[in-house]
């Protein structure tokens, strides 16, 4: 089957631009490719690619301004490549309208889930808004109201089930503190961090068989969470 999907790589590393064209072509993606910002910017309007694979380091410019630049007029769902601890380009590269990061040095698996994910959102966000999520046992049904694991009903607070349908509408994909803040209790709340992890220790506590291996909501040190991708 083909992955009719068009993917283009941002990547100035011969190397590494090399080893994902490798990685994308064999799984039937069309790949395009440039080492700098200028081209990927007349790639971008000229192809309209279905994603894009950001490095944020480039020669010509740096690649949150970029991903800024490109927001004002497309999109696109975009991954971003990170080097490793640098927290903090993360964060900003998603505040920067980014759909997600893979971090330096990453593997095959990780880097075809993180595509996968972004462009699944991509399609929703065009084709509007999914009602029931499952993956793994867990069922989490927003019409009807339901959270099931293992066919258990699973009861949740108002703010846990909040927290919960946003990290399954954006399952697979990594959600920053803030924007989850900002969703959750809106934009002028003063809640803190603090407030969002408790909340998040009684969800795993109802919902993961062991809350000290969450397998349903994973932790991102210093950025945020991520569900699993669900279905
Ligand atoms: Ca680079």
């Amino acid at each position: 089957m083909r992955n009719a999907a068009t993917i283009l790589i941002v990547e100035d590393d011969e190397r590494i631009r090399n080893y994902m064209r490798t990685v994308l072509a064999s799984c039937d993606y069309a790949v395009l490719e440039t080492g700098n910002a200028k081209t990927a910017l007349s790639i971008v309007a000229s192809h309209n690619p279905d994603l894009v694979i950001l490095d944020l380091g480039l020669p010509d410019r740096d690649g949150q301004e970029l991903l800024s630049e490109m927001r004002q007029w497309s999109r696109v769902p975009v991954v971003v490549i990170s080097a490793r601890g640098l927290e903090k380009d993360k964060v900003t590269a998603l505040d920067n309208g980014a759909d997600d990061y893979i971090t330096k040095p990453f593997g095959t698996d990780e880097l075809l889930a993180r595509i996968r994910a972004a462009l699944r959102h991509g399609r929703q966000r065009n084709e509007g808004e999914r009602t029931v999520f499952s993956g793994n046992g867990l069922v989490v049904d927003t019409e009807r109201r339901i959270v099931r694991v293992d066919g258990q009903p699973i009861h949740l607070t108002q703010i846990e089930y909040k927290i919960v349908t946003l990290l399954c509408r954006n399952s697979g994909k990594v959600l920053t503190h803030d924007y989850m803040i900002r969703e959750v209790w809106g934009p002028f709340s003063n809640c803190d961090t603090q407030l969002l992890r408790v909340n998040m220790a009684n969800i795993r506590r109802k919902i993961e068989k062991d809350p000290t291996m969450p397998e349903y909501i994973a932790t991102e040190i210093g950025v945020g969470y991520r569900m699993i991708e669900m279905d």
